[in-house]
């Protein structure tokens, strides 16, 4: 093992567990990750030391958990390179993030215009969509996926027009690791006057990223799969975009005056963080895109390219299995799924659990997708920045006994 994926490795307390006993080969990072010691820390340090409401008292903790809120804030901006901090707003998750944005870009959204999604979006990236078309009568455009299940680009002039009003497409799907042609997309997407709404929630936990150059106009992800606490996410929308977006919900910490015969509501984004937000969740993931910051990618990139090269030679020795989506290298992220005859990934997912090897079975909240498959379910395994050679080893012996046992 490299002396980077060491020193990572050190910095997450629950590696140390084992189960049956064996060590823990966590592969089900796509579902959620782990938090560094740093994160925990950090969270600890605002519970036990400053913990206060925010944006709202004046008191020594009030300022204190106020100060490290915004500056959560101002990371995140960093990590994504948003222009500004005040672009960046806090959610529960991507789930909330879309949906917020499913009511409040979707109140501009008439009879008859169209809404462009693909067929490999997790469905917290589809559904609000969906449902927003039924709302108010307007169309649901897909963008196709081949027999790989990668997605086909090939005919979007036809499902891009002047009736498109929103593009809501993932940098990376959970399910294959694919990441699609995100600049292509922008282009038509913005030809047409239409906004792109890039889920970040796969890419995030991978590097910085670059909300700008992606062509966006509204980003979103979530805090727990990118090394931060679970129950906060981000919705990071254009300046421009974000200042003209409606409220979604209403309530405290988000209003300038309040009488009986109406409310003023703040002009910062603040007006879309109504309630008391995620606290020490937003102080965590702000640590956890700082620790991001300084993680060596380019010896991390070149190790996650070794672990998938070395299943890209050895996965098809198992006889019957199939890898679905893109190829297991270039411009792709290390999330695998495949699909074993006459092995149904949740006896594959248990008889792996024995040897400690975490995997995710089923339809991945992709439905779509594992229907253009015509498969029920896959089993999908998804790496992490302290993933090792030893957690592919023991996949891929965790398989072959498996597969010997269930045939
Ligand atoms: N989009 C993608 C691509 C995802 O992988 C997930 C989580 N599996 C989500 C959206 C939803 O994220 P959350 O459950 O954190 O809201």
């Amino acid at each position: 093992m490299s002396k980077t994926i060491t020193r990572v490795r050190d910095q997450f307390p629950i590696l140390q567990r084992s189960i049956n006993g064996h060590p823990l080969h966590y592969l089900d990072n796509a579902a959620t990750t782990f938090c560094p010691d740093t994160v925990l820390d950090k969270v600890y340090e605002f519970e036990t030391g400053y913990r206060a409401n925010v944006a709202r008292g004046v008191h020594r903790l009030a300022a204190e958990a106020t100060d490290a809120y915004e500056s959560a804030r101002a990371s995140v901006a960093r990590y994504i390179n948003a222009f500004d901090p005040s672009e960046v707003v806090f959610t529960s998750g991507t789930t909330a993030a879309v949906n917020q944005l499913a009511y409040s870009l979707g109140e501009s959204i008439a009879a008859g215009d169209e809404i462009l999604v693909s067929m490999i979006e997790h469905h917290s990236n589809f559904v609000p969509w969906q449902m927003l078309c039924k709302r108010k009568g307007a169309k649901l455009q897909l963008i196709p996926v081949d027999e790989n299940g990668v997605l086909d680009l090939s005919n979007l002039s036809s499902l891009i027009n002047e009736r498109t009003r929103i593009v809501a497409v993932t940098q990376a799907s959970n399910v294959t690791g694919e990441m699609p042609d995100l600049g292509l997309l922008a282009q038509a997407a913005h030809q047409v006057e239409a906004k792109l709404v890039v889920d970040g929630a796969q890419a995030v936990p991978h590097g910085p990223v670059d909300v700008q150059a992606l062509g966006a106009d509204f980003y979103v992800f979530s805090g727990h799969k990118c090394y931060a606490p679970t129950g906060v996410g981000v919705l990071w929308g254009k300046g421009a975009l974000l200042s003209e977006l409606p409220e979604f919900m209403y309530g405290g910490g988000m209003v300038e005056r309040v009488t009986p015969a109406g409310t003023r509501f703040l002009e910062t984004n603040q007006r879309l963080e109504a309630g008391t937000p995620p606290i020490a969740q937003a102080i965590g993931l702000g640590e956890a895109v700082e620790w991001l910051m300084m993680l060596p990618w380019v010896d991390i990139k070149t190790h996650e390219a070794k672990l998938l090269g070395r299943l890209a030679n050895e996965l098809p020795s198992i006889a019957g299995l199939r890898v679905l989506g893109p190829a297991l290298e270039g411009a792709r992220l290390p999330i695998v799924s495949f699909d074993i005859e006459d092995c149904h990934p949740h006896d594959i997912c248990h008889l792996l659990d024995q040897r400690a090897v975490a995997l995710r079975g089923g339809h991945h909240c992709a439905q779509p997708l594992m229907d253009a498959l015509d498969v029920m379910a896959t089993t999908r395994a998804s790496f992490a920045v302290f993933n090792t050679d030893a957690d592919v080893d023991a996949l891929l012996e965790g398989l072959h006994e498996a597969v010997d046992f269930l045939r």
